[in-house]
């Protein structure tokens, strides 16, 4: 038996204390409605919930520039960049999740200046960034990624670990925590480039 009881239409529900409920969740919703914004990775249009929004407010985080795919995607760390050949016989660095799907491809291009650069694209072939050489105030060298609209979206850095072992470490992105991509190589002799 279901004994809820509901409160007339038309007339507000309200608590013990007397106010109305879902009140404040209006409130919020007004303040911040369901907002469409277009996936970094595969320009597909979204929706973040007001919920969503409140919630990174409050975190101090910005607000997911994902799809829900694309995020399910990057879920499954680590990466493994391997170089194969594409159609066209030239070289092609090709990303995968470590359930073997493919997020990225990565191809060197040089443009109509004459500046070398590594053209990134989703699996849906969309341009997702541009990589390039940056020298910084110091003299070192590393590398910057603009999104197609000129954002930085992460630079990378040549480091050593304790042991002297070579790694590249990589800051900035959605989720603005430092990556680490190793040199590997697979039983088969195969070489690959790991990202944890
Ligand atoms: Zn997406």
């Amino acid at each position: 038996m279901n004994s809820r009881r509901h409160a007339p239409s038309g007339a507000a529900r309200r608590d013990r204390a007397g106010n109305e409920i879902g009140l404040v969740q209006r409130q919020l919703q007004v303040g911040n409605p369901p907002k469409d914004a277009t996936c970094d990775h595969c320009s597909n249009t979204f929706t973040i919930p007001t919920a969503t929004q409140i919630r990174r407010d409050e975190q101090g985080w910005d607000l997911p520039k994902r799809c829900e795919e694309c995020r399910e995607l990057f879920r499954h760390k680590p990466f493994k960049t391997q170089r194969e050949t594409g159609f066209w016989g030239n070289t092609v660095f090709r990303t995968y999740n470590s359930l073997g799907q493919l997020l990225s491809e990565s191809r060197d291009e040089v443009g109509f200046w004459g500046d070398e650069r590594r053209r990134h694209r989703s699996a849906t072939g969309e341009t997702t960034g541009m990589t390039r050489e940056r020298t910084d105030f110091w003299g070192n060298e590393y590398r910057e990624t603009r999104a197609p609209d000129g954002t930085v979206k992460s630079t990378s850095r040549e480091r050593s670990d304790f042991f002297g072992n070579p790694y590249t470490e990589s800051a900035g992105g959605t989720s603005s925590t430092k990556h680490k991509t190793r040199s590997k190589t697979s039983f088969w002799g195969k070489k690959y480039r790991q990202t944890e």
